[in-house]
């Protein structure tokens, strides 16, 4: 059987992700990246059980779990009360999957333990400072052309795979609509040293509801292990991004959260324009969008790149099946009702009411939604019903029956 040529687009997680598992099903595989290296920045981090059996069968788990934080818990609270209202356990999933826990490893992380990865398979090459330019498609396969050192060239491929983010150029160029919607505030994403965990006494993993105020508060360990924290919460209404990060309104939020004195440890900042937006289409003839491309999200609850990986094992296993002849072409369109419909139905629908439940301004609402949660985890049907919906499991058993 002729090899197949699988050309992915963008060096992110997801783009490194397909890859792996391309090239483990045994494909030819290029993988194009238009940055110099991997993304350093700070963002995904929280890995859900039903990703992390995902990075299992790539062969990463002892690595993906060594440069991570376990995080069996994650607690909702009353921020302005600074009262614990719900503690959730991941334990309580222990008898549906292996891995009854979070695990916060750094997105960039995963891209480079990916990369590595990948110099084990002599079909597989990976270009930095190569930017996607234009493709065009025929029955047979597509044509894609790429910038690099100033000079184009056109490689031949039989599918093409777009992980190149939420402004993906292949998006564009299929004219694919982005459709959903713009949050008005920006996400402030700060990262500090100073241990939340001795000074709250909180987990690993905090959601805090607090009217306008409301935020989220995260431990990661770290490039050097050492361990920091992230806080995410909303800019200030009709700001620029400049104010927002300035010392004065960064050390008055943080102080809201708790009691930091005039020590603060902040090695990093930024901030982000949040979406809620889903590709109209995943797949147009031989090319599929996968990971940011095909869907964004807010941050709250962690779901963006779990789902990017959920598309990224999806669309390798139905190429494989393809290409194998256990499958025709019509699965591609399975790809979207399961990856599309799914990322609707789990990821943005809880997404969104993640961060209304935080955000909620009307005290009657507020109440309701805080007592709701302690009923939740006080109920162990009700608390188990919870995870394996925030988890991602209830997703992908789902998907598994869609055909
Ligand atoms: C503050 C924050 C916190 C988050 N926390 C979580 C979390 O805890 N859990 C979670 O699941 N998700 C989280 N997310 C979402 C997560 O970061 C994204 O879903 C994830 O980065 C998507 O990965 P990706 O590989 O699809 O895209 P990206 O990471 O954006 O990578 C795309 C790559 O494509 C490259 N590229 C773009 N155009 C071209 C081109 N023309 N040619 C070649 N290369 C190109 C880019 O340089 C980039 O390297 C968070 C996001 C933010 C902002």
């Amino acid at each position: 059987m002729k090899q197949a040529h699988i050309f992915i687009v963008g060096a992110g997680p997801v783009g490194v992700v397909t890859a792996l598992a391309c090239a483990q099903r045994g494909f030819k595989v290029t993988l194009v990246e238009s940055a110099i290296e991997v993304d350093n920045s700070p963002r995904a981090a929280t890995t859900h059980s039903s990703t992390l059996e995902m990075i299992e069968t790539l062969g990463l788990t002892d690595r993906f779990t060594a440069e991570g934080l376990v995080a069996r818990y994650f607690d909702f609270w009353d921020q302005p009360n600074q009262k614990l209202i719900a503690r959730f356990d991941h334990d309580l999933l222990k008898d549906e999957t292996k891995f009854p826990y979070v695990v916060q490893t750094e997105q960039h992380k995963l891209a480079h333990m990916g990369l590595d990865k990948l110099k084990e398979y002599p079909d597989v090459s990976v270009h930095f400072s190569t930017l996607f330019d234009s493709l065009s498609q025929d029955s047979d396969g597509v044509n894609v052309t790429v910038v690099q050192n100033g000079e184009k060239q056109t490689i031949r491929a039989d599918y093409l795979v777009a992980a190149d983010g939420a402004r993906s150029t292949v998006r564009k160029e299929l004219d694919i609509a982005f459709e959903g919607m713009t949050w008005s505030e920006r996400f402030v994403v700060i990262t500090v040293l100073n241990d939340f965990e001795k000074l709250l006494g909180c987990c690993f993993r905090n959601y805090l509801a607090a009217p306008t105020e409301w935020g989220n508060l995260f431990k990661v360990s770290g490039d050097n292990g050492t361990g920091r924290w992230r806080v995410v919460y909303p800019s200030l209404i009709d700001s620029t991004d400049e104010a927002d990060l300035a010392d004065g309104p960064v050390y008055e939020r943080l102080q809201k959260i708790c009691d930091l004195g005039s020590n603060y440890q902040i090695v990093h900042r930024n901030i982000y324009r949040v979406h809620q937006r889903v590709a109209a289409t995943f797949h147009k003839g031989r090319v599929f969008l996968a990971g940011d491309s095909a869907h964004v999200n807010n941050p709250i609850g962690g779901l963006g790149l779990n789902s990017g990986i959920h598309d990224a094992m999806e669309l390798s296993d139905m190429l494989n099946a393809v290409h194998r002849g256990t499958e025709d072409a019509l699965v591609f369109d399975r790809y979207e009702r399961r990856r599309r419909d799914l990322n609707i139905e789990f990821v943005q629908q809880q997404t969104i009411a993640n961060k209304r439940r935080l955000e909620e301004t009307d005290p009657a609402k507020r109440q309701a939604a805080l007592d709701e949660l302690k009923t939740t985890v006080d109920s162990p049907e009700l608390h188990k019903k919870f995870l394996m919906r925030s988890s991602l499991i209830d997703s992908v058993r789902k998907s598994k029956s869609i055909a």
